[in-house]
């Protein structure tokens, strides 16, 4: 029996450097168009910031945890010939988190819009008119900057210009703080509406008000949970780039891309090895791409200067730990919480401008072990405690080798307060901070989320998805638009989709004769 496949060629092949879910998504549209596709990635699994590490029974799933706008993930495997449901589960999470402050107030975040309006009234019930302003404002950010950008080319100025007017109205030079602050007036509601771009490395005292659409994302299409972690999804995108034909390589490290007479020619790897290719997305960060792997190519716009210039998203502490024999305990503590500290706008100006590790703190505190049992051995409890600091690019950065021990313990004491005693029960332990950033997914400046979002480093002003310096090079992920999250980094890809021309079309021939 014959079996027939298109002949492999060097012009139909493409090359992805990086694994996160950005390059895995950008490799199944590839793959879609008809490439054959070899994704490289350093690390030993899929995933990027959205891969895990597994240790004595738990599964420490390293970066995003709240799964947003489903649509995104069933349109990518549609695109594929295939249906996201019969890979992967998601979990609706209900309510979707809570907010405690050092007072003891609570508040829950639903998709519930009474229940919403019952929260803010017990805040302040003069906020609620204000509240319910903030909703409209969001789903009109949703439509203009969600539905009319995100998954759109912006690499032409004239893009980014024909929305100006919109934005104009929408008063996107005001930043998200200081529409929350014209909205309400209780200073925890100003919190709580306001915080979401630190989800994507945004300091809500500078990101641009458009951010507000994530409370409309949230309430609308619900907030999530990958069943198996966000490693589950990276895995599943690795079956469906096999099936298409691809390979995904890991400890495979790109040291170069190769440019001849300003075009892509492939890549050189750490160890020696070259690959051809006339197609190159690097889903590495863009600041990385630019500053190393194109160390040897002149550039016009991304030069090192530039990118130094560039604002930075915050840093990350992130302490993974798993509890012993704990499932039952401290049953008011849910899936999602976020401890805020003392101050907001103190602790933002420390950590975004100042540059300054504070003493005093707020964490995102994750309990995925409610919803998953695959993450934690029976019994027992796994947790993320995750707090911004400041990148490694300020002046007097953070020596992160001396300081982990004392402001892990730091965490501790903040954490004791809504989890006593956790420490006795502790078992396995994972840190990774800014540097960890650094040398594992080579993150300039250790930043968690690449390029800060400000409104002068978005669409059009951060690294275009079709690469302004060589030719046949594309990038995906969260240095380029339109930004950070696993939305974001996915829609990357189906910018590239629009991008990217059809694969040139290969003779098909016969590959084996199994009676051969
Ligand atoms: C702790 C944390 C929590 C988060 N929470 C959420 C959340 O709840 N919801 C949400 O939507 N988003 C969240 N995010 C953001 C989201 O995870 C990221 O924006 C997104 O996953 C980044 O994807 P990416 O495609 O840019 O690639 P990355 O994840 O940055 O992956 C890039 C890959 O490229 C590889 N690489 C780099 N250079 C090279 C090279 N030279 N050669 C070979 N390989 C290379 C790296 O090893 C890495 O695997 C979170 C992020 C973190 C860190």
């Amino acid at each position: 029996m014959l079996t027939y496949r298109a002949a492999e060629s060097v012009e139909n092949h493409a090359i992805v450097i990086g694994a996160g879910l950005g390059g895995l998504a950008s490799a199944m549209r590839l793959g879609a168009k008809g490439y054959r596709v070899t994704v490289l990635d350093k690390l030993d699994r899929a995933g990027g910031r959205g891969s895990s590490i597994s240790k004595g029974g738990h599964r420490f799933d390293l970066g995003p945890t709240i799964i947003t706008v489903p649509q995104v993930y069933r349109e990518l495997w549609a695109a594929c010939g295939r249906r996201f449901e019969d890979d992967v589960t998601l979990k609706p999470v209900d309510p979707f988190y809570e907010i405690r402050w050092t007072d003891g107030s609570v508040f829950r975040a639903s998709g519930d819009t009474d229940a919403m309006v019952e929260e803010v009234r017990k805040f302040n019930p003069a906020d609620v008119k204000g509240y319910l302003k903030f909703l409209k404002d969001s789903q009109r950010r949703y439509i203009v900057g969600f539905e009319g950008m995100v998954a759109k080319p912006m690499h032409k100025l004239w893009e980014t210009i024909k929305v100006l007017p919109q934005f104009a109205m929408l008063r996107a030079d005001r930043s998200i703080l200081g529409l929350a602050r014209a909205r309400v007036k209780d200073e925890r509601l100003r919190m709580a509406l306001s915080f979401h771009p630190l989800f994507i490395g945004g300091d809500p005292m500078n990101v641009t008000s458009m951010y507000a659409l994530v409370a409309y994302l949230e309430k609308e299409f619900g907030v999530h949970y990958a069943m198996g972690g966000v490693q589950a999804i990276a895995d599943a995108m690795v079956r469906v780039i096999n099936e298409q034909g691809g390979t995904v390589q890991h400890g495979a490290q790109v040291d170069e891309i190769l440019v001849r007479d300003g075009a892509a020619q492939g890549v050189s790897l750490t160890d020696g090895q070259v690959l051809s290719a006339p197609l190159v997305v690097s889903n590495a960060d863009a600041g990385h791409t630019y500053d190393h792997l194109l160390r040897n190519h002149r550039k016009r716009r991304w030069t090192p200067g530039r990118l130094k210039r560039s604002r930075w998203s915050m840093g990350l502490f992130v302490w993974y730990f798993g509890t012993k024999g704990t499932k039952g305990k401290w049953q008011d503590v849910g899936h999602h919480t976020i401890l805020s500290g003392p101050r907001y706008e103190g602790l933002l100006r420390d950590i975004f401008i100042k540059g300054k590790l504070a003493d005093d703190m707020s964490l995102y505190l994750h309990r995925p072990s409610l919803t998953d049992p695959s993450v934690a051995p029976d019994g027992d409890d796994t947790w993320y405690a995750l707090s911004p600091v400041p990148h490694l690019g300020h002046a007097n950065p953070v020596d992160w080798a001396k300081e982990a021990d004392s402001y892990r313990a730091k965490v501790a004491a903040v954490l004791e307060r809504t989890i006593p005693g956790f420490q006795a029960h502790l078992s396995e332990e994972v840190i990774l901070t800014p540097e960890d950033f650094r040398d594992r997914y080579l993150s300039p400046n250790g930043s968690g989320f690449s390029i800060e979002p400000r409104i002068l480093q978005s669409a059009w002003f951060r690294p275009h998805n079709v690469s302004e310096e060589v030719k046949g090079l594309f990038l995906s992920g969260a240095g380029t638009h339109p930004g950070a999250g696993v939305p974001g980094v996915v829609s990357s890809a189906k910018v590239l989709g629009e991008l990217v021309p059809d694969a040139p079309e290969m003779p098909v021939l016969p590959q084996r004769m199994a009676a051969e």
